[in-house]
């Protein structure tokens, strides 16, 4: 979309220091800058800046990346956006007639449209809101607590009980049929020939970006009839499974906050704001997937989810566990007395009891504990092994080995099982099983082989290092994927630009490529003698290829002798041969 040249040379023109002092106030130490994280809650600083490489890193939460990633994170914009924006900021003048910006301009000519008639519709709406009649809706929202300041912050609207209202009040103004369905506004007849209108009689709440553009409609009934919600569907500007209502408005307080609320009703997340609960957001009549945590994460490292105690709250609950668990970020789940809507607690016992509800929230583990798990250790053994296993199930879904643990000792004790022979069934395929427990884990790329680990990070401290290292040992050599795709970066840039700007690895990579670059680039261990110390690492690795490779062919060897075969036995052994005399060579060169 933008030149490499046009993205390097804004770069250049931002101090990455100069723009996160924006939001997070840095302090020095040696070459790094650090502040407390904007991404997740902590007391402690470990947000890095680093200057020279132009690359933030935190080493609580992981994130990590440019100054466009920064920008992307902290504003929620996308990287055309931040781009254009940091464009104006280092006043650089971005091209205008290449071919791939004419793409890009349509696509972004067709969102303003869109986004316009979305607006447009949005008037007509609150107009019939407002207007005469709109008294039943006014009565109904009045009624559910709703106040007139609520209904104006949330530009609360009327889609009045008729078929083409809003079609034809937009095709007035000149928009196409064809557009109005892009946005969602309206359905093809059945007979294939014109359209109506989605929303019919129906409160609409108008559904937000992270920027505050109004992008989709959400519709609730005022009865009892069906469906009690009906969302607008995908379009261009809107996907369900990753937009929260409400979150324009939360994402500042659920940030400084450290959580989010979860609550499932726009009337729900409208009357937490109204009572001054500023962090909650409302999944919109869908479960919460990880697409929705993934945005949330942005902004906290916890959710604390809101659910009806009935048994089909519950059943829900367990079963929204998988995005949960996996989403990455801590869930606690709590349900009000009674199983009352927030809306309704709200409005009758104010927001100082549903500030005391809410620090009685469990985490999700527990509450799956004691939903999974209703009988004691004097039940038949077998009722007691099915419901451990049923429970484990959900165990072995958490990424921690440290918190898998926990759960497995803690079942073990409620129903008195064998604890030995319980964990080696239950883990018998799960590759967390060895590890041992008390103690801290590491994160995901420190459990990964120590010379890697050391090699990378030589690597991008010191670009003659990274040289000497090229000529010494190719990426495949590499066990770990990412490793040996940030190595084939680093080598290919190397090559390309003959240079090494960590900066510039970021600019084409995933998201988990990216972590582990920024991570590096940031981390400030200093090495005795880095040249000695890579070409040690580069040994260490050199030698344990070896070793799997000989174990691989001393496993063919037994094989091929067990059937007798002496042509491929001979082959093997001559291979055999080689590899120890490479291995030698490997040795030799290490205690040189
Ligand atoms: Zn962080």
């Amino acid at each position: 979309m933008f030149s490499e040249d046009v993205i390097n040379r804004i770069r250049d023109g931002i101090d990455i220091v100069d723009l996160v002092s924006g939001t997070v106030s840095l302090r020095k130490t040696g070459k790094n800058h650090v502040g407390l994280c904007p991404f997740h809650a902590e007391k402690t600083p470990s947000f890095t800046v680093n200057p020279d490489k132009q690359i933030f890193h935190c080493f609580g939460c992981g994130v990590g990346g440019d100054v466009f990633k920064f920008l992307v994170m902290q504003e929620g914009l996308n990287f055309p956006d931040a781009v254009r924006q940091l464009a104006s900021r280092a006043g650089v003048a971005l091209p205008v007639d290449s071919r791939e910006r004419g793409i890009d301009k349509k696509a972004s000519d067709e969102r303003k449209l869109l986004l316009t008639i979305i607006a447009e519709a949005m008037d007509f709406f609150r107009g019939a809101l407002a207007g005469p009649d709109g008294s039943g809706a006014r009565a109904y929202l009045q009624k559910r607590g709703v106040s007139e300041s609520a209904i104006d912050d949330f530009s609360l609207g009327y889609a009045k009980p008729e078929w083409d209202g809003l079609l034809r009040h937009l095709k007035g103004k000149g928009q196409s049929e064809d557009l109005l369905e892009k946005a969602g506004l309206i359905v093809p007849r059945s007979s294939g020939k014109g359209h109506y209108d989605r929303f019919r009689n129906r409160i609409i709440f108008p559904i937000r970006d992270l920027s505050g553009n109004v992008i989709a409609f959400g519709g609730r009934v005022m009865d009892e009839a069906l469906p009690k919600y009906l969302n607008s569907p995908e379009t261009p500007l809107y996907s369900k499974s990753n937009v929260l209502y409400g979150l324009d408005r939360a994402k500042e307080q659920g940030r400084r906050q450290g959580y989010f609320i979860i609550v499932e009703g726009y009337l729900d997340a409208i009357a937490c704001h109204q009572h001054g609960v500023e962090n909650a957001v409302a999944t919109l009549g869908t479960a919460l997937t990880e697409g929705h945590l993934r945005v949330l994460r942005r902004f906290a490292q916890k959710v604390v989810l809101i659910f009806d105690p009935d048994p089909a709250g519950v059943k829900a609950t367990i079963r929204g566990f998988d995005a949960l668990a996996q989403g990455g970020m801590k869930v606690n789940v709590v349900s009000l007395p009674d199983g009352s809507d927030p809306d309704t607690f709200l409005n009758m016992k104010g927001k100082g009891e549903f500030d005391g509800v809410l620090k009685s929230s469990v985490k999700l583990m527990d509450f799956v504990f004691s939903e999974t798990i209703k009988i004691g250790p004097i039940s038949p053994i077998d009722e007691r092994v099915d419901v451990a296993r049923e429970f484990v199930s959900f165990v072995k879904k958490t990424p921690d080995i440290n918190i898998q643990n926990y759960y497995i000792k803690k079942i073990i004790d409620k129903l008195d099982i064998d604890e030995a022979i319980f964990r080696q069934e239950a883990f018998k395929d799960n590759k967390y099983r060895k590890g041992s427990s008390g103690k801290e884990p590491l994160p995901e790329q420190m459990r990964r082989p120590q010379a890697e680990h050391i090699l990378l990070h030589l690597m991008l401290k010191d670009e003659e290092i990274a040289r000497s290292i090229r000529d010494m040992i190719h990426p495949q050599e590499f066990t770990d994927p990412l490793f040996r795709r940030a190595v084939e970066k680093i080598f290919r840039a190397l090559e390309q630009d003959g240079r090494l700007d960590p900066a510039k690895l970021l600019r084409d990579g995933d998201e988990e490529l990216n972590r582990l670059v920024a991570h590096y680039s940031v981390l400030d261990t200093e090495y005795n003698d880095p040249a000695r110390t890579g070409k040690d690492c580069v040994a260490r690795i050199k030698e344990r290829g070896h070793a799997r490779k000989m174990k691989a062919l001393s496993a063919s060897i037994k094989e091929v002798e067990a059937r007798g075969d002496q042509v491929g036995l001979r082959k093997l052994l001559e291979e055999q041969q080689r590899l120890l005399q490479g291995r030698h060579a490997v040795q030799d060169e290490k205690t040189v």
